[in-house]
């Protein structure tokens, strides 16, 4: 059992809210999936920066360590505690102002707990968008989705949560502020300090702000959902997409038939929106900043193109809010359909474009040869070569049966994602769930190089422990 802390002592110079009623707690230490619960001698949640500085100074102090934490929708176990009850969750929440809006330079500075669809809100408000949209917006932070360098449907056209940040301000495990809040798109002044903290899932320091990159809002955009035979042609009909379009192609998303099947089955008012069913399908977005007229003539176009070279079976393309949104819904709610199949598990991997039909294909057969109670829900974002290469229990197989299988499983994709030079984490992070396995694909100067940085920024191993970096982490120990 740890020892247990003296609260009252803390800092005077912290204002925010302390939590330590274990009612209090419990919504903070269970992840999103409900796949791990941790504990946690109390929840500090800081209103100001100088807030975080206080609370993490008094951590290092005593050796407590610290879980950094957003809106809690990590995919990957990084926003919870482990088990010890040792740790001190961190959440970023009530620190949610944006500071200012720069229109005529594109950015706006935002607090690490603004939610992501706030971010977006006020961007709108300023005549500009925000490049960066997942489903869970609503409820994840821009700090979480800064520390998981997350990615989301939009990133073909705007590039990751790394790619929308100019600067940050971060708190250090010694409590220090460093303000790197630079909104400067040309800044060569030695080692990149900002890319380190981006992605470190919260071992390396609390984001507490950052500049955001903004861009002038599209004038119109148009949507279309289209059949495919073959994975082949998924990729011959993005290659088209990118000739004809180029930049203004925003996302190209893959849906399998059993994904689409999924939806249907547990959304009834959801209706599949082409005549038959076919193996796969895509949705094409095309964003023009003079209008939906110029966007959808340019999809047009390019569906046509595609149709008269066989590569395209059949399409719609949306003609109303209304069917964008249901289009849209079709994709995004296959997690959630998914779930409701039975137990999951599930990969979220990179290749490159060029080798997805062949690593899909080749991986599909020996699984159905090997398992043939598994059933593939494969889809993404196959214009960022991420797919999120999920596996149900076929109907009537043993749930227990299907989990056991866990382990078997993904040494099989993951070594397959490996032989074809990809990612075992294109945007979801590492978290606990991925940090043995990346540890196992990665090279010994690749492990050496991370663990370096971890104990030069995180001596002590007070920062969200045991996430990330496995096993063996060299530098202090935990009290
Ligand atoms: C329905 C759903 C859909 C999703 N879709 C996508 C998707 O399309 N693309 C994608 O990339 N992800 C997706 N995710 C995963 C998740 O939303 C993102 O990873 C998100 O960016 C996490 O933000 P959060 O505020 O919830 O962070 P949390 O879950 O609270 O934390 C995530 C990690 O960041 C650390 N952290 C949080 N805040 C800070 C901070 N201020 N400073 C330092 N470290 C911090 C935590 O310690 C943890 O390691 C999805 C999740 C859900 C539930």
């Amino acid at each position: 059992m740890p020892h247990k802390l003296d609260l009252g002592d803390l800092d005077a110079s912290f204002s925010g809210r302390l939590l330590t009623d274990p009612s209090d707690l419990a919504p903070f230490l269970t992840d999103w999936r409900r796949k791990w619960t941790g504990r946690a001698q109390a929840v500090a949640q800081p209103d100001t920066t100088d807030d975080v500085a206080a609370i993490v100074r008094w951590c290092a102090a005593r050796g407590v360590p610290m879980v950094p934490q957003g809106g809690n929708t990590s995919l990957s176990g990084g926003s919870v505690p482990d088990q010890s009850g040792a740790a001190l969750v961190l959440s970023l929440v009530r620190l949610n102002r944006i500071r200012s809006v720069d229109p005529q330079n594109n950015t706006l500075v935002a607090e690490a707990g603004c939610l992501l669809s706030e971010v977006q809100r006020c961007a709108a408000d300023a005549g500009r968008l925000f490049g960066l949209s997942l489903a869970a917006e609503g409820s994840c932070t821009i700090g979480g989705n800064l520390a998981t360098n997350a990615g989301g449907t939009a990133t073909l056209l705007y590039g990751n949560a790394r790619e929308q940040c100019l600067g940050i301000e971060v708190v250090t495990p010694a409590g220090e502020v460093w303000n790197g809040l630079k909104a400067l798109r040309k800044n060569n002044t030695g080692y990149d300090l900002r890319d380190i903290y981006i992605g470190a899932e919260g071992t390396l320091g609390v984001i507490t702000a950052a500049v955001l990159r903004l861009h002038p809002k599209p004038g119109g955009r148009a949507l279309g959902f289209v059949a495919l035979e073959s994975l082949p042609q998924a990729n011959a009909l993005l290659d088209i997409s990118r000739n004809r379009v180029s930049n203004r192609l925003s996302a190209f998303e893959l849906v399998s038939e059993t994904c689409l099947g999924s939806v249907l089955r547990h959304h009834p008012a959801q209706r599949h929106p082409l005549a038959r069913r076919y193996p796969w399908y895509a949705l094409i977005e095309v964003s023009d900043v003079e209008g939906f007229e110029q966007a959808s003539l340019a999809l047009n176009r390019l569906l046509q193109d595609a149709s008269e070279r066989d590569i395209v079976c059949d399409g719609v393309i949306a003609d109303s809010l209304g069917q964008v949104s249901a289009l849209w819904a079709l994709r995004e709610n296959i997690s959630e359909a998914q779930g409701r199949e039975g137990p999951t598990i599930k990969h979220d991997i990179a290749l490159p474009i060029s080798s997805i039909p062949g690593f899909v294909e080749s991986t599909m057969a020996t699984i159905a040869q090997r398992w043939p109670s598994i059933r593939l829900f494969i889809f993404g974002h196959l214009g960022d070569g991420n797919l999120h290469y999920n596996a149900s229990p076929a109907p009537g197989m043993d749930h227990t049966a299907f989990l056991m299988l866990e382990p078997e499983l993904n040494q099989f994709v993951h070594d397959a994602v490996y032989a074809a030079n990809g990612s075992i984490s294109a945007e979801h992070g590492l978290g606990v769930l991925r940090r043995e396995e990346a540890a196992r694909y990665a090279t010994p100067i690749e492990l050496e190089l991370q663990r370096a940085i971890k104990r030069a920024l995180d001596p002590h191993n007070i920062m969200n422990p045991g996430k990330v970096i496995f096993p063996g982490f060299a530098g202090g120990s935990l009290s």
